[in-house]
């Protein structure tokens, strides 16, 4: 089984590739010490991820000194300085016969790394002898029994198979609308429909879901005529990878995407899990002030499920905390829980978000959030995903009962 090891100086950017690979579920071992990482038995089957400007021994050091151990993994080599330190390396390794899949510069494309890596790991894995090349074609036989394969779902957003289910949420005090969340779902022409768990981390580890993301963003500007024609005009929140935040340019073209179809990013929530805080990513506080000032909301997803800290969540321009749906669950069966709730919404107060409670399944739930000042719910009790027309006929219907909703459910 190939291991996966990453050799960087900087302890940052160890963490921050760690933290990648892992994203993917992959597992790799990190080093900031060239000479200790020298001593580690490495075989000819495991991918050393090398920063060739170290200080002391420097990555063709570190080459040349496995080679003559006679160890030969594959090589990814990544480089702070210019093209050329690379070039040289490359010729070095040659030379030697080593081999290097894949050169990258700093500051590292994440979404084309892990996509290299993971295709490189599938091949020392799965077909050694096969020529890299012919991966792709490869894919959907590998995956064939697993579940939808990264061909079919390509195929997929091709073919428009995708769809979006809508969850209304209600405001606690008023038990007026809220909003919606768009929650993705494939029709696949055998296996039915597709929940996200499915096909979201394919998407991730396959370098497909940003195309994902623009499908559901297509999606979701038709829905949102849809249901303005029946009169509805509320926010619809969206789902976005938190991977996607590194790129740059996501305010620009999702701010585009949406004003060239005429719909005001007021109208939109994004909304990304708490890991994004936590990841050692500066670009992605840059990447959510930007969002926000264009004018998009931004939701804290499965909120209470990682390790942000106060002061990240603080810097971070969020506008609504969704507290995690396990929690609501339990949150009348178990004190823990309900503790765990009751300071995410007073955590959301004090921070001037608004509170959002997912998984509301139990008239009971409801009350208990209800007296601890919880501003919105969203869960099974009010009602389930369901899609576009289903959603404006459940508002028609509902439109009387909605406002007593919190006394009579
Ligand atoms: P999430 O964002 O936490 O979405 C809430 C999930 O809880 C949804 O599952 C929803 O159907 C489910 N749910 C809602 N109310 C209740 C309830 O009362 N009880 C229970 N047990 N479950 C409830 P779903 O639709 O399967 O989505 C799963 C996850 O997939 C989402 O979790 C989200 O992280 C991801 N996802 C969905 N749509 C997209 C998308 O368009 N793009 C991306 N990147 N991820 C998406
Ligand atoms: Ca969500
Ligand atoms: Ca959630």
């Amino acid at each position: 089984m190939t291991t996966i090891y990453i050799l960087d100086d900087d302890a940052q950017q160890v963490d921050l590739l760690l933290e990648f690979v892992n994203a993917i579920n992959l597992s790799a071992s990190g080093f900031t010490e060239a000479h200790l990482f020298i001593k580690h038995e490495i075989f000819n089957h495991d991918i050393v991820i090398l920063d060739l400007n170290m200080p002391g021994m420097d990555g063709i050091e570190v080459m040349r000194k496995l080679h003559s151990q006679n160890s030969l993994p594959t090589y990814i080599l990544i480089s702070g300085f210019d093209d050329r330190v690379l070039h040289s390396a490359k010729q070095f390794a040659d030379a030697k016969k080593i081999t290097v899949d894949g050169t990258f510069t700093k500051p590292v494309d994440i979404q084309k790394f892990i996509f290299h890596v993971n295709k490189l790991h599938q091949k020392l894995n799965l077909r050694p002898n096969e020529n890299t090349e012919d991966l792709d074609e490869i894919f959907p036989t590998v995956a064939d029994n697993k579940g939808p394969s990264p061909y079919e779902l390509k195929v997929a957003l091709k073919e428009h198979q995708l769809t979006l289910h809508y969850q209304p949420q209600l405001d606690m005090k008023t038990g007026g609308l809220n909003g919606f969340e768009a929650l993705v779902r494939w029709q696949h022409p055998e296996q039915g429909l597709l929940l996200p768990k499915k096909f979201i981390a394919l998407a991730e580890s396959n370098n497909i879901i940003s195309e994902l993301t623009s499908e559901v963003v297509q999606l979701v500007a038709r829905d949102y005529f849809e249901f303005q024609k029946s009169g509805i005009h509320q926010r619809i929140s969206i789902n976005l990878s938190n991977l996607e935040l590194l790129d740059l340019s996501l305010p620009e073209k999702l701010f585009s995407h949406f004003t060239e179809k005429d719909i005001s990013p007021d109208a939109i929530v994004i909304e990304l899990t708490e890991t994004v805080l936590s990841a050692s990513v500066s670009n992605s506080l840059d990447v959510l002030n930007r969002l926000r000032m264009k004018g998009f909301s931004l939701s804290i997803d499965d909120f209470g499920t990682g390790y942000s800290s106060l002061v990240q969540l603080y810097q971070a321009p969020f506008t609504e905390l969704k507290i995690d749906q396990n929690f609501v669950a339990n949150m009348t069966k178990d004190d823990e829980a309900a503790s765990i709730v009751k300071i995410c919404i007073l955590l959301a107060k004090e921070l001037k978000m608004k509170s959002i409670a997912e998984g509301v399944e139990t008239q009971e739930a409801w009350t208990a959030l209800q007296n601890l000042g919880c501003d919105v719910a969203q869960g099974y009790l009010i009602s389930k995903p369901m899609p576009v027309k289903a959603c404006c006929d459940w508002v028609k219907a509902k439109q009387l009962t909605i406002n007593s909703l919190s006394s009579n459910i």
